[in-house]
């Protein structure tokens, strides 16, 4: 009864309160179904059938950060590092252009030796000479301006998970580095004109189920244009090898609820998602994703972009990977996006 009245409300209002939030996060068995089916339903009036697809280049993993969670952390000297040159970077954008994808994300570890200049050239490079349609930037915390030179040099995104909305948690899990910062940096973010993307990480050790209510009301404050929701996935090489990954089920139910409280955000099928279940990608654009992700970082380099192992279609051609997201795409009677796929908030359009 609480459960269907929350629903509800979320559904018509996309307001909640934290305590609703819970009542939804908590479903089971067919309530874990209804909502689901709310949140492709929002998703459905609010962003209609389109499935934009972004091509993800990991230019480079070196990293100044210990994430206690990641792959890439630098305390990781197993793992072999690599930096694309900006030659490689245009190469690669190309061959996604080639392919369909238009538009770009440009991801790494905080990596220093890209300073500011040198990204901002490469940015424009990507929009003048190969035509991108959009380009989102995800580089990590950096200062404003840097974020003011990439925003002057085109990009049009910028992807700063907030991580967990739990300050003592982030501060624990990213050594060196509070919530604060990072908020701030999406404020500045949001300041400089960008589509702004937060999100979080579901199955955090440490993690409960209040901080991941609060997770999805600091979204909804932030008013994102991108959320990227996926699971925890223990690396080997990290501290928290030894811990449980995060489950699918509840991944999804917080996926649903974001959806329903931020009904025209871009939400990816993350690969996390698609990583932690074969039909992971699937399951998310079910549960209110209406964005992919795929990886069009060159081989050999994309081998050792390990952020948590087994990624999703690691060892597929490029091509393959494109033609699987398409089927699946028009399996669920959707279609592939087209243009820039900009926030229907920029559009100006609903
Ligand atoms: N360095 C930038 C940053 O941290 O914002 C961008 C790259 S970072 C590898 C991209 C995302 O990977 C992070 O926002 C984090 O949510 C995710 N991530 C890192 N380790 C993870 C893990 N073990 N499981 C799931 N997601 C993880
Ligand atoms: Fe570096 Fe980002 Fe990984 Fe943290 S999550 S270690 S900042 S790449």
């Amino acid at each position: 009864h609480e459960f269907m009245e929350a629903l509800a409300k979320a559904r018509e209002a996309h307001s909640l309160e934290h305590q609703e939030i819970l009542i939804l996060l908590q479903a089971r068995g067919e309530e874990v179904d209804a909502l689901g089916r709310a949140a492709d339903a929002v998703r459905a009036k609010y962003l209609g059938d389109e499935v934009h697809l972004r091509g993800i280049i990991e230019f480079s993993n070196y990293c100044c950060r210990n994430c206690l969670y990641c792959g890439l952390r630098r305390d990781n000297r197993k793992l072999r590092r690599y930096r694309l040159t900006p030659g490689e970077i245009l190469a690669a954008a190309r061959k996604a252009a080639g392919l369909g994808l238009p538009t770009i994300v440009l991801q790494s570890g905080e990596d220093p030796h890209y300073t500011a200049p040198v990204l901002a050239d490469i940015i424009r490079r990507l929009k003048e000479e190969v035509g991108v349609g959009a380009v989102t930037l995800s580089v990590g915390e950096r200062s404003f301006e840097d974020y003011r030179l990439w925003r002057e040099a085109g990009v049009d995104r910028y992807l700063l998970k907030h991580e967990t909305a739990g300050a003592t948690l982030f501060a624990r899990l990213r050594p060196g580095t509070t919530l604060q910062d990072r908020l701030l940096r999406l404020k500045w973010l949001r300041e400089l004109g960008y589509q702004v993307g937060s999100g979080n990480i579901v199955g955090l050790p440490g993690q409960t189920l209040e901080t991941l209510a609060a997770d999805i009301l600091l979204m909804r404050e932030l008013d994102v244009e991108m959320a990227g929701i996926g699971p925890f996935i223990p690396h080997p090489q990290t501290p928290l090898a030894k811990e449980p990954p995060g489950e699918l089920e509840l991944t999804l139910k917080v996926l649903a609820v974001s959806r329903l409280l931020l009904p025209r955000a871009h939400l990816p099928a993350t690969t996390a998602l698609g990583t932690i279940h074969p039909q992971g990608r699937r399951m998310g654009l079910c549960f209110g994703a209406n964005v992919i992700m795929p990886d069009v970082t060159p081989p050999p380099y994309r081998y050792y972009y390990q952020i948590y192992p087994g990624k999703a279609g690691l060892h597929e051609e490029m091509e393959t990977t494109l033609v699987s997201l398409k089927n699946l795409i028009f399996s669920l009677n959707r279609r592939v996006g087209s243009g820039p796929g900009h926030s229907p908030k920029i559009q100006g359009g609903m």
